[in-house]
Parts: structure tokens; sequence; C-alpha cells
């Protein structure tokens, strides 16, 4: 069982990496990315704690824990530059912050992040054909997300990418410890967004893939 998108205390979460990485594992995960939100006050400074972070944590503990990012709230045209920066750091799982239709994400994000070199577009609202399509064509995961307010368009996301074959992920985007919630009911998410058990082992069978490139080629 996988969590891809998750904060620390490193951006708005309450936990240190290695808190949440305890947490997740008592939860019954076996891998996640810490993915703080990050524009170019803080790129610099957060992709090299969560490298320090993930190069010492060991390899034999219970869970496996991803270097990653969250890009967040950028004017459309930084994208592309802050995604090859963090790719180039060594960053392994990198979030586009997508047009929730619950903050004021600038329009255009969803197609700008689509667009550089992310491995997630988060919480995409009402993302439309023409930008699935992009998604689809570039590999990029779709996120169904247990986040209140960002999940108010998961059924949208998940009608549309099966319809036009883009790949999902089901991610928490967890803040506190009270978003860690168990993997069943993360799956149950995913049921009523619209998926069926047969498409939910489908996208675990996706991510597992994407998680053993990284883990082959650490
Ligand atoms: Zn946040
Ligand atoms: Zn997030």
């Amino acid at each position: 069982m996988y969590n891809l998108h998750c904060h620390s205390l490193l951006s708005d979460g309450e936990l240190l990496p290695s808190e949440l990485a305890v947490h997740y594992a008592a939860a019954g995960y076996k891998a996640i990315a810490i993915t703080d939100h990050a524009d170019y006050s803080n790129i610099a400074l957060i992709t090299k704690a969560i490298l320090e972070f993930t190069r010492h944590w060991p390899k034999n503990r219970k869970i496996m824990v991803l270097p990653g990012i969250e890009l967040t709230h950028l004017p459309p045209e930084q994208f592309e530059p802050l995604a090859k920066y963090a790719r180039k750091e060594g960053i392994r799982v990198i979030i586009g912050h997508g047009e929730t239709l619950v903050e004021p994400v600038i329009p255009g994000t969803n197609r700008a992040a689509l667009e550089a070199d992310i491995d997630i577009l988060a919480h995409p609202g009402l993302i439309s054909n023409a930008d699935i399509k992009l998604a689809k064509k570039r590999g990029i995961f779709l996120e169904i997300t247990s986040r209140h307010g960002h999940s108010d368009t998961n059924a949208h996301v998940v009608e549309h990418a099966l319809e036009l074959g883009a790949k999902l992920i089901l991610n928490h985007d967890s803040h506190r410890p009270e978003d860690i919630i168990s993997p069943q009911d993360l799956i149950d998410i995913g049921l009523r967004a619209g998926l069926s058990q047969k498409e939910i082992a489908k996208l675990y069978h996706q991510a597992s893939i994407f998680i053993a490139k990284i883990e082959k080629n650490p």
C-alpha cells in the first residue's frame, strides 16, 4: 500500500519526516513520498532537506520513503524550470498542485504542470479532456484524493480518465496525523469516486511499477 502525497514540517504539515514514516508504517503502508509545498522561495531548502532525510532512512525499515515535492501555486511558466531543478537535484516524485475548486489556483496551472516534468497532477479539479489526454500521452498520474474539498471532483476525474485511458493514483495529501487513514479507507474513497475493485487493483499495480523503478535505480 502506498501514498505518494504527504506534507511534513518542511511546509505546512504537522509531523517531521521521521514521524510521518513511522505513522504511515504503523497504518500499514509500505511506501510513501514526502512531497512538501515548494516555490522559488524554498525549493532549494526543502529539496536538500528531504534528500538528506531519505538518503539516511534505512533501507531495511518497514517502509520506503521517497523524496518528493509539490510545486504549489506557481505562476504557470515556473512549472517547467522548477520541475527541472527538482529532478536534477534527485527528487523522485514531483507533484503539480492542480486546479482544485477550493483554492484560487491560477487558471492554466493543470496544463503548465502537465507540460513540465512532473509525475502526478494532484487534485486537478474539473480537468478538461484535452488535459487528460496530455496526461495520458506523458504518462502522468491524475490524483484521486481523500482530502476534504479537493475530493469534490474525484468522480469527474475518475469518469473522464477511465474514458480516455489516463493513469490514476489514490493519495492522501495528509497534513496531520488524523489525515493518515488506513489503506482500506483510501480504497473506499476510490470506490466512492466510481472506481471498481478491478480498476483499483490496476491502479495499485501501476503505482507499484512506478515505485519499483525508483527502488531499482536509487
Ligand atoms: Zn498543504
Ligand atoms: Zn499537497
